[in-house]
């Protein structure tokens, strides 16, 4: 696979820090730098004088706090460490009123959503009311929170069935990165010696044909493109059909971008889902929303229509190589339980990755 390495922006450089993270011992990992960012600064053998105790009952501190979550102890081993590593550790931060106004201000413009952010740091008051917290617990805390937000999603892994065709559709407005996360994928899937379809579903530009057509050569996988202007329908019915007949493991459709909130671009998007459907055989389904992570809550009101018309089963956030967090797919995650499952970090063909819960929400810190 691809390698993170002299990428910059958010999702670079998250991933060579945690690369460099997984470079130490658990026992050396540190608290997260850029948590301390903000707040007034006080020892860390002062801070583990206070009241929450040592480093492991910190996790059972902020564990108590959302009891309700079965969440994985990913995040919280991080600060499982022994006292002595503790010491060289650098400063935390005492959590007065400017420290949760700069973190409540961060959560807002990692488009976390108001309500969201609302919810979290009412949370977070609450709990830390009187128990002296410190920029630790907060992190765990919020970590916590948000490992909760993401639970109900489980399964972000991509549904792959050996054995049987398994048909892709993806689905988005225009410029997001349908036709670009497509190409990645086509060539991730070729490269685990799939047999890969694409259908040319985009229809409405001669130029997006040609850019799939571009793609697959560059992935070596088979494409089925009719003329400019076809009906995507018919596209999508000959890539199935020479698909089942000719054994595919995998058929990727491209379709034209549309915006959410142009009835007929919608009605024609449920007409290329009925073809998927009926002629989908035992074929199982997933049909992808693209997503700009620079989109901000405007994302949420896409996924809403989107799913309507399609059933969407799962995000692709694109662009985390720029600065934008794409806070965004926990308000997805929320008010529709649609899970994120892969997420694009570049142009090139090996910038697609997994989602990783726990990672994203490494990075939002
Ligand atoms: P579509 O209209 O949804 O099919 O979008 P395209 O696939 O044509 O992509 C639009 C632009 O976004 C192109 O210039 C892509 O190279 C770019 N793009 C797509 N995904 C990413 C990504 O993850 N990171 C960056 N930096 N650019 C991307
Ligand atoms: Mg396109």
């Amino acid at each position: 696979m691809g390698n993170s390495e002299g990428k910059s922006g958010f999702w670079g450089t998250t991933l060579n820090r945690l690369k460099s993270v997984l470079a130490k011992t658990k026992d050396q990992v540190g608290v997260d730098e850029a948590f301390a960012e903000s707040g007034t600064e006080v020892s860390t053998e002062q801070a583990q004088s206070g009241p929450s105790g040592s480093a492991g009952e910190l996790s059972t501190a902020s564990g108590a706090s959302s009891a309700s979550s079965a969440s994985s102890a990913a995040p919280q081993a991080v600060h499982a460490r022994p006292q002595e590593a503790q010491t060289k550790q650098k400063a935390v931060k005492v959590v007065d009123e400017d420290f949760i106004e700069t973190l409540q201000d961060r959560l807002i413009r990692a488009d976390l959503g108001l309500n969201n952010v609302d919810t979290l740091i009412e949370d977070l008051r609450r709990e830390s009311k009187s128990k002296n917290w410190n920029s630790l617990d907060v992190e765990n805390f919020l970590k916590k929170e948000f490992a909760q937000l993401l639970i109900d999603t489980k399964g972000t892994a991509l549904n792959y069935k050996a054995g049987s065709l398994n048909v892709i559709l993806v689905v988005g407005v225009n410029g997001v990165g349908k036709t670009t996360s497509i190409g990645k994928l086509a060539w991730r899937f070729k490269s685990q010696g799939k047999k890969v379809l694409l259908a040319a579903g985009d229809t409405f530009r001669a130029a997006a044909e040609s850019q799939l057509e571009i793609w697959s050569q560059r992935a070596q996988v088979d494409i089925v493109r009719l003329p400019d202007g076809s009906d995507p329908g018919a596209v999508v019915y000959q890539a199935l059909a020479k698909a089942n007949e000719e054994k595919y493991d995998v058929v990727i459709i491209d379709t034209a971008g549309r915006l959410h909130n142009k009835t007929n671009l919608m009605a024609e998007l449920k007409k290329i889902r009925s073809v998927v459907d009926k002629q989908k055989g035992e074929a199982s389904v997933e049909s992808l929303l693209v997503l700009d992570a620079s989109t901000g809550q405007n994302g949420l009101q896409q996924a809403k229509v989107f799913s309507e018309t399609c059933g969407l089963t799962g995000v692709i956030l694109t662009k985390l190589d720029g600065t934008a967090k794409g806070g965004v797919v926990f308000a997805i995650a929320r008010e529709l339980k649609i899970p994120v499952k892969l997420i694009g970090i570049g142009e090139k063909m090996e910038d697609l990755r997994d989602f990783d819960a726990d990672m994203f929400v490494e990075a939002l810190f």
